[in-house]
């Protein structure tokens, strides 16, 4: 009895890389013993004719099937929009730009069919991505290790099998802000890890760099760990032990030489210091409040504006 296994796979100004997807991806596909396939392309509101391009393969192979979202929402909630509409035994998230290589799915079901109910693809190398994002992506996981309480896997992305249970489980997680590779790790499950070599992308160009690192990574602390919070807690408290300790020697020396100086210098430096401390916690408090009032919103994470290929 063959299983119905699912890909999904979210498209975002790729237009060079769908046919490139799908002639790399179907024959190893139809490779794999007792399974039959479907491939959720979630089109997240593209410029291009990415969307084109993914409805004429749907019209030409019903294994493609196409979420079609109202705008672009960004890569996690078009993933969720993908594992939302995926009716799989196992799902496998993987990226358009051929940079997960799909030989490795065959490994993942094995896995799977040896009893793991989430396989990651961990890198075993970084060479594809640039210095820069390597060495902050080493300092963000060691950071996230210290101060989150889950511990993310480092240098796994968003590639992994995961079975029907795990999804289903994924569901139930109501966040609008969602990180994704903080939320698998959450959900635990029975993991096997594979290793495999990132190559460079196939086609089209990153829509990652800079700012949006930035933002994910901050995401990736606020989301999982309260530690920024409380970090002002402890901070505080040795301003205050500290300006403490300088008012005794402030006294001290007064009632030992008189007033000599005037002491601007050391109130000026007292007042931009803890004022700069006060706006930073100001600061990460906003972050959390950010959070908060987005969250109350209970808006959907995407909008679909059609879906392709599905039956009913
Ligand atoms: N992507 C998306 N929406 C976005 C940005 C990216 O669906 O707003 C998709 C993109 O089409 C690709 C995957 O997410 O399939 C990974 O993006 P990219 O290759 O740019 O990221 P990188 O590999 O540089 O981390
Ligand atoms: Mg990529």
């Amino acid at each position: 009895m063959p299983h119905l296994l699912s890909l999904v796979v979210p498209f975002y100004n790729e237009e060079d890389g769908v046919a490139a997807l799908a002639s790399a991806v179907l024959p190893i596909l139809e490779s794999i013993p007792e399974s039959e396939w479907e491939i959720i392309c979630v089109d997240d509101g593209s410029r291009d004719a990415t969307l084109a391009a993914l409805l004429a393969l749907a019209r030409k192979d019903a294994r493609f099937k196409v979420v079609e979202l109202s705008r672009n929402f960004g890569k996690e909630a078009a993933m969720t929009a993908g594992l939302d509409a995926a009716r799989g035994a196992a799902v496998i998230p993987m990226d358009a730009d051929l940079q997960d290589p799909p030989e490795l799915i065959k490994k993942m079901v094995a896995a799977w069919h040896e009893g793991a109910e989430v396989v990651l693809a961990r890198r075993v190398d970084r060479s594809t991505d640039g210095a820069l994002k390597r060495a902050t992506a080493a300092m963000f996981y060691k950071l996230n290790s210290r101060i989150s309480n889950i511990d993310l896997p480092e240098n796994v992305g968003d590639f992994r099998l995961m079975d029907r249970a795990v999804v289903e489980a994924l569901k139930m997680l109501p966040e609008r802000q969602r990180f994704m590779k903080g939320m698998f790790a959450w959900l635990g499950f029975k993991t096997v890890t594979l290793d495999y070599k990132r190559p460079p992308r196939a086609a089209g160009k990153s829509k990652f760099s800079g700012f949006r690192l930035w933002n994910f990574a901050l995401e990736g602390f606020t989301s999982f760990s309260t530690a920024p919070l409380k970090i002002w807690t402890y901070l505080g408290a040795l301003g205050a032990v500290v300006a403490l300790a300088y008012a005794l020697f402030i006294v001290v020396k007064t009632v030992l030489f008189g007033n000599t100086v005037p002491g601007y210098a050391s109130i000026f430096v007292a007042v931009t210091f803890f004022g700069s401390v006060q706006l930073i916690s100001i600061g990460v408090l906003g972050e959390y409040i950010g959070r908060i009032y987005i969250e109350t919103k209970r808006r959907p994470v995407y909008l679909v504006r059609g879906k392709h290929g599905f039956e009913e």
